[in-house]
C-alpha cells in the first residue's frame, strides 16, 4: 500500500511533525478505514511527552478514531465497506484470559495493545515488539473487526470521534458503581473527559455538580447539564460542599491534593480517579476510614461497553462539544490543552492531513 500521511512526535521534547507510515492491507478478519475525524485527548500529551514513561518513537498518537470502512478482509462479516465506524483506545489484545472473555479486554492480563505507543500483535496475539502501533493522526489505519466499533446514526461524526475516549472512560465507571436517579456527582476538572462525564451523568438522572478551577467555565457547565458549579480556587468549596457527593469523578490531568476531595464525599462515597497526573500523590488513610469512603480507579472501557455507550449517547441525543483543528494547528492545540483553554475536546479534520483541507 502507499505511504500514509501521518503527524509524528519524533521524540518527548519537540513538537509533531508530517510523517508517513505504512499500513497493511486488510487481513481476512480485518477492515481498512479511511480516517475522517481525530479527537485530541490529554493522555497523547502525556504519552508524546513520554510523561508516563517507556513512550515508543516515532508516535504518532490519537485513539478517537471515526472514519469509513475502505475495504474488508474474505472473513469480515460485521462491517461493509462504506461503513462508518470508530476505533478508540486499543486495536488487540490477548483474545483469551478472563479479562478479554468477559469483554473488557482494556484489563487483558497480558496487556492491551493501545491504537498507539504499543506493538501490533503476533498470530498467536503475543504482542510482536517489531510492530509499533500507530494512532488516527493519520489518514487511514487497518484494524481487526472485533476492535472496531459501529457509529449509529444521527450523531455528527465530528462530534462523535471523542465518545471513542472520552465518552467511554467515563461512562463505564458512572455504570460500574451504579449511579441512578437523584445521586448527587461531582465532576472535577471540566476538559474533554470532564464535559463528557456532565453530559452522561446527567442523562442517567445524576443531580451534577462541576468543580473546577476556571470560574469561566461557570455558564458552560450549567449549558452541559450541570445542576451547580464551584470554583475550586479559594478553597471555600471544600467547606461548604463537605459530605456532599455520591461520586466524585475526578478528571484532572495535572498534580492535585486528592484527600481535599474526598472530604466531599458521604459516608460510603466512592471517588473514581480518571486523570493521570505525571506524579503520584498521597492519599491519608484518615480521609477514607473516617466516612468509609472508597477511592477507585477506571480506564476506558471494553469493545461492548464502548458500542453500548454509543448507542447510548445516540439514544439521548449527547456528542462532544468540539472546536475542529487542521492537522497543522495540533501543536497549539496541545499547549492550549496545558492551559484548560479547550471547549470542550479538539478534533482533527483529517481532510486537512490528505490535502483536501
Ligand atoms: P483536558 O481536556 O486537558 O482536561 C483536563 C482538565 O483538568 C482541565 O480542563 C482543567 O479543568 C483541569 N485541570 C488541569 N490542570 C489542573 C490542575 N493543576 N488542578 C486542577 N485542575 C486542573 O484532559 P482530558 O483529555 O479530559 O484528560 C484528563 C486526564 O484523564 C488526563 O490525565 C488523561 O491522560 C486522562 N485520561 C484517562 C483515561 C482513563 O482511561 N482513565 C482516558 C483518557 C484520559 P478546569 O479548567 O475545569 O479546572
Ligand atoms: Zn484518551
Ligand atoms: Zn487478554
Amino acid at each position: 500500500m502507499d505511504k500514509t500521511p501521518a503527524y509524528a512526535a519524533l521524540d518527548a521534547k519537540s513538537p509533531l511533525v508530517p510523517f508517513s507510515v505504512e499500513r497493511r492491507e486488510p487481513g481476512p478478519s480485518e477492515v481498512l478505514i479511511d480516517i475522517l475525524y481525530c479527537g485530541v485527548c490529554h493522555s497523547d500529551i502525556h504519552q508524546a511527552r513520554d510523561e508516563w514513561g517507556g513512550s515508543i518513537f516515532p508516535m504518532v498518537p490519537g485513539h478517537e478514531i471515526v472514519g469509513r470502512v475502505a475495504a474488508v478482509g474474505d472473513a469480515v462479516s460485521r462491517y461493509r465497506v462504506g461503513d462508518t465506524v470508530g476505533v478508540g483506545c486499543f486495536v488487540d489484545s490477548c483474545r483469551s484470559c478472563p479479562q478479554c472473555e468477559a469483554g473488557e479486554e482494556q484489563y487483558c492480563d497480558f496487556g492491551m495493545s493501545g491504537t498507539y505507543n504499543s506493538y501490533e500483535r503476533d498470530a498467536e496475539h503475543r504482542f510482536d515488539r517489531s510492530r509499533p502501533t500507530y494512532g488516527g493522526y493519520s489518514t487511514r489505519i487497518t484494524v481487526d473487526e472485533a476492535y472496531v466499533l459501529r457509529v449509529p446514526d444521527g450523531i455528527p461524526l465530528e462530534r462523535a470521534a471523542p465518545l471513542l475516549c472520552a465518552g467511554i472512560t467515563t461512562y463505564s465507571p458512572l455504570k460500574h458503581f451504579q449511579v441512578k436517579p437523584g445521586d448527587r456527582v461531582a465532576v472535577v476538572g471540566l476538559g474533554g473527559l470532564g464535559h463528557m462525564a456532565v453530559k452522561i451523568a446527567a442523562a442517567m438522572g445524576a443531580e451534577v455538580t462541576v468543580l473546577s478551577t476556571s470560574e469561566s467555565k461557570r455558564a458552560d457547565a450549567a449549558a452541559l447539564g450541570a445542576h451547580d458549579f464551584a470554583a475550586t480556587g479559594d478553597g471555600e468549596v471544600f467547606k461548604s460542599h463537605a459530605r456532599r457527593f455520591d461520586m466524585i469523578v475526578d478528571t484532572v490531568s495535572a498534580e492535585h491534593d486528592y484527600n481535599a476531595y474526598l472530604g466531599l464525599l458521604k459516608v460510603d462515597g466512592t471517588m473514581v480517579l480518571l486523570g493521570i497526573p505525571e506524579v503520584p500523590a498521597p492519599v491519608a488513610a484518615g480521609a477514607l476510614i473516617s466516612k468509609r469512603r472508597r477511592l477507585a480507579g477506571s480506564m476506558i472501557g471494553g469493545i461492548r461497553e464502548t458500542q453500548e455507550m454509543l448507542d447510548f449517547c445516540a439514544e439521548h441525543g449527547i456528542a462532544a462539544d468540539i472546536e475542529l483543528i487542521d492537522i497543522d494547528g495540533i501543536n497549539d492545540a496541545y499547549e492550549r490543552m496545558l492551559r484548560g483553554d479547550v471547549r470542550y475536546r479538539f478534533v482533527i479534520d483529517i481532510a486537512s492531513l490528505r490535502g483536501e483541507g
